[in-house]
């Protein structure tokens, strides 16, 4: 039984002394106290189920036991920096790590976070290259440090700072962009992004597979070959932002990348990859890898020995119990349950996604695809008190991003798609 303070009192307390940006979902934010698998349970023991916890870190589920054990075992042996030492955490993790990676993908380095890896690849690429222009997409999220921020594409997220070089090509969206489901259409504006804003030369191309914060938008099928290819030609190196596609989310492939067939130069990652321990990491080729070695590069705790350890235990349990095969079982029938709404009612205007990374769009309009904000808002409220967790996104605020831990199941997807059907049915 939980003996501590009630929700209103934390509220009350983090009102007085944390930063005022600090924000919540939920009309009556919701005090979690405890986490088990794809559960979470208030201060009442009231138990919810979490259709939102994969973006939050977690892909094995809350406090799953072998991460947990690895994270105790670690602590109880040595937590350090990496900076100076030897240790066999980091040295075992990167190998098991790099070997889930294609081609020559094979080194890499630790940060603490998305923001931390995305800065250290663009800054990788523009060393590696010599140029400073980066492409990136509208409506990409990369981060919030002064570089990731300039390559973030949505002003909702975005302060009044210097953008340095950076160019947004327009967004393979196939829902709301002018050529749907073209890829090779929209990547033509790489192309004229680098003719007609660079020097011809660039030093990177940066993006998600499946855009997460933008609203679950999966890139227009061809896009990524054929944006790759432009910006080889133009001399920069492709990254591909995998910290909410990676880890065996989309079930379909173990890298969001891969459902497009390309191989990028830099991949970053972070959130799944520990489970909910604060962890990233950049994985590149030995050849691009060298040119930290230019000066002395170091990060304190990037890839200790406790956040390593539980990245290596997460590896292990997404093999182990098979969750990238659940996630392409369990959410592909989520899918389609969640796709017969759409021919109910009016007010949905798109199911997509793939895997357990999938998107609902509310619209009040469907020619117009007038972004149905309130709506959103109010069956996100419903769904909570009904117990099912959901998130939103995308730069109206009319997306319910659905990705829950990996280890979801098909009783689950039930219960979500007949809890939204109910608060559908109430609007
Ligand atoms: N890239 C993507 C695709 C993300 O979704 C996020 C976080 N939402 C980040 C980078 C930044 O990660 P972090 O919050 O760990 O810095």
């Amino acid at each position: 039984p939980y003996d501590g303070p009630s929700a209103d009192e934390i509220l009350a307390k983090r009102k007085q002394y944390l930063s005022p940006s600090m924000f919540c979902f939920y009309q009556k934010p919701l005090n979690v106290v405890d986490g088990k698998m794809q559960y979470l349970f208030d201060e009442n023991g009231r138990r919810y189920l979490d259709a939102f916890g994969g973006i939050a870190t977690v892909c094995c589920g809350h406090c799953h036991p072998d991460v947990i054990d690895a994270i105790v075992n670690q602590t109880k042996r040595l937590q350090h920096s990496t900076i100076l030492y030897l240790n066999r955490a980091i040295a075992d993790f990167a190998e098991a790590l790099t070997s889930k990676l294609p081609g020559n993908l094979k080194v890499l380095f630790f940060t603490n976070s998305g923001t931390e890896a995305n800065e250290l690849a663009l800054m990788i690429a523009r060393l590696y290259t010599g140029c400073h222009d980066i492409i990136s997409l509208r409506n990409a999220y990369h981060g919030n440090a002064a570089g990731t921020m300039g390559a973030t594409a949505q002003c909702n997220w975005k302060f009044n700072v210097v953008q340095s070089g950076v160019h947004h090509a327009l967004n393979p969206d196939p829902y709301r962009g002018v050529f749907g489901s073209d890829g090779e259409k929209y990547a033509r504006d790489v192309q004229d992004l680098i003719e007609f804003g660079t020097s011809g030369n660039v030093a990177a191309f940066i993006s998600e597979a499946i855009q997460g914060v933008g609203g679950i938008v999966e890139l227009a099928p061809g896009y990524l070959p054929a944006a790759y290819s432009s910006i080889k030609k133009a001399g920069g190196l492709c990254i591909a932002d995998e910290v909410q596609s990676g880890f065996a989310r989309t079930g379909s492939h173990f890298w969001g990348f891969e459902t497009q067939g390309v191989v990028p130069d830099i991949v970053t990652m972070a959130k799944g990859i520990g489970n909910g321990i604060p962890l990233g990491a950049v994985v590149t080729t030995p050849e691009i890898a060298e040119v930290l070695t230019r000066r002395s590069y170091f990060n304190t705790f990037g890839g200790n020995p406790v956040c390593t350890a539980a990245g290596l235990a997460v590896l292990n349990v997404i093999e182990k119990e098979k969750l990238q095969e659940n996630a392409f079982i369990v959410g592909s029938y989520l899918k389609e349950r969640l796709a017969a709404l759409k021919d109910k009612y009016e007010v949905v205007g798109d199911v997509r996604g793939r895997g357990l990374m999938l998107g609902v769009e509310l619209v009040t309009d469907r020619q117009l695809k007038t972004p149905a904000k309130t709506e959103t808002l109010h069956v996100m409220d419903q769904m909570k008190d009904l117990g099912v967790l959901i998130g939103k996104g995308g730069y109206y605020g009319n997306v319910f991003r659905i990705t829950p831990p990996l280890c979801f199941t098909k009783e689950d997807a039930d219960f979500l798609v007949d809890a939204m059907d109910y608060s559908l049915a109430k609007l």
